[in-house]
């Protein structure tokens, strides 16, 4: 499997680990958004998050609640993120948990403004979407 963090996972490729747990690894991100960035992964390849069993779910999030308590402590607070396919801009495609200390002074904003536009749904959309996914 030609997966750079399955690569990190064998030791076939270098990386600073943090943690780890029987089926999660923390490592640092190698190419840092700011400083602390770090990255909790599955050991086991998977794509997406609902490709994972509850087992191995639990365990990456419990790793991540472990982790968030070194990470926030460095500026106090901490950008949660994980793009779950390509089209939400995943670019390595094994389940990845992004920790990134964000700070005033850094350049991001809140999740609105990666958008141009937000939308304005009818009852009925909203209705629509409210159906789609309850369970
Ligand atoms: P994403 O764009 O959400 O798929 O995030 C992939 C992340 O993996 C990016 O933040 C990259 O900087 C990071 N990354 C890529 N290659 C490596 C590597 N060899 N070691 C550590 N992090 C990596
Ligand atoms: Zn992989």
């Amino acid at each position: 499997m030609d997966c750079i963090f399955c690569k990190i996972i064998s030791k076939q490729v270098p990386a600073k680990i943090l943690n780890e747990t029987s089926h999660s690894i923390c490592f640092l991100d190698a190419f840092p958004l700011t400083n602390g960035h770090v990255l909790v992964i599955p050991k086991n390849h998977h794509k997406k998050i609902q490709d994972m069993s509850s087992a191995e779910n639990s365990d990456l999030f419990s790793l991540v609640h472990t982790m968030m308590s070194k990470v926030d402590s460095l500026t106090g607070s901490t950008l949660l993120a994980i793009h779950n396919g390509e089209n939400a801009g995943q670019e390595v495609p094994h389940v990845h948990v992004h920790l990134i200390p964000r700070s005033k002074s850094d350049s991001a904003g809140p999740v609105h403004s990666m958008f141009n536009t937000s939308l304005k749904l009818s009852d009925s959309e909203i209705e629509k979407y409210y159906n789609l996914l309850k369970i």
